[in-house]
């Protein structure tokens, strides 16, 4: 018997859990050689999600849920999901149903024709203009930048084979962009089309600060592009400081009175370059924010408790 996982990050999905629940079940039942286990991660909820959860685990026991300590952020909640499964496949999905469940039959589909991963990527979205924009934007800009090549058009929706969990469970840095990790480790990644469905109840978590985040995670964790944009910024800009110099001097030889003249644009110089130099002290910045989080070297959450067959116990790391 084969054993599948499938980890849902919740943070206020009050509404939508036992909805969920109950169409993945519906889905999954064609699958009679395959045993279906929830690990639902509560990444500090603040509505009435947990009792739902703690409801749903009491009334069956291939329900697990990991209760954080606190909100630590969706990819995290991932995490901490993916650190527990056990199964020969796991599939991570949203709890909002936005990922409908029925296309979980197709990357399982995909897994038994030999796919190690298979990303659902998205066909149609149903979110806002904004969302949907910069969205586009950012995948195509990512894909330019990344060394490795990170799908476009594709969530955390999607299924792993347990030799790819194990790769990243592996990796323990603390910005972690999932979906440029599972990139990273390698293997056979296949891609499933799907439309993407609107958010069921509640709102979204991902305001455009946190999308920011993970877009600055996605970018900065994946590519050096932005160290190198400063070096041949500065080759540029050394380049022009020196026809500077060599035009200042050669005019003050050769044309003494007209030296003063020259004043706009050295407010020019000097206020460009400040500026440049501002941006680029800030991009070095961000590198070195990172290493000092990463020397810190704290877990990366910390459970709470972990519920399961209605059995209580409290967390440890
Ligand atoms: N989520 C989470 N912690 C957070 C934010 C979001 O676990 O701090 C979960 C959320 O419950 C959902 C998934 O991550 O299952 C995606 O979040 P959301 O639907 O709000 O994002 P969107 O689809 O709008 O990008
Ligand atoms: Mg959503």
């Amino acid at each position: 018997m084969r054993i599948i996982d499938i980890v849902v990050p919740v943070h206020n999905e009050s509404g939508n859990i036992r909805i969920l629940f109950d169409r993945l079940e519906k889905t999954i039942q064609s699958n009679s050689d395959i045993v279906f286990k929830y690990i639902f991660v509560n990444d500090g909820s603040k509505d009435n999600s947990l009792v739902e959860l703690v409801e749903l685990s009491q009334e069956n026991s291939r329900v697990t849920v990991i209760d954080l300590s606190r909100n630590f952020g969706h990819q995290i909640a991932v995490t901490a999901g993916l650190d527990a499964t056990e199964g020969d496949a796991v599939i991570v999905m949203d709890a909002d149903l936005q990922d409908p469940p029925e296309v979980t039959l197709d990357l399982i589909q995909a897994w038994e024709n030999g796919a190690d991963v298979a990303y659902a990527q998205r066909r149609s979205r149903k979110d806002g203009f904004l969302k949907k924009a910069t969205a586009k934007i950012f995948y195509r800009f990512l894909q330019m930048l990344s060394d490795v090549p990170i799908p476009k058009d594709t969530g955390d929706f999607r299924l792993l084979d347990k030799k790819v969990v194990k790769e990243l469970n592996g990796m323990r840095e603390h910005s972690r962009y999932i979906r440029g990790m599972v990139a990273y480790v390698g293997f056979n990644q296949v891609a499933v089309a799907f439309d993407r469905d609107e958010r069921l109840y509640g709102k979204s978590n991902y305001p455009l600060t946190k999308m920011l985040k993970l877009a600055t995670d996605g970018i900065l964790s994946f590519s050096n592009a932005p160290l190198r944009l400063i070096s041949n910024l500065g080759y540029l800009f050394s380049t022009l400081a020196l026809a500077g110099i060599i035009y200042a001097l050669v005019s003050k030889l050769i044309v003494p009175t007209t030296v003063v003249e020259g004043w706009t644009f050295m407010v020019i110089a000097v206020l460009g370059v400040g500026g440049i130099q501002l941006i680029m002290l800030g991009v070095l910045g961000s590198y070195i924010g990172r290493i000092y989080t990463e020397v810190q070297a704290r877990p990366l959450y910390v459970i709470n408790r972990i519920i399961k067959n209605s059995e209580v116990r409290s967390g440890k790391n």
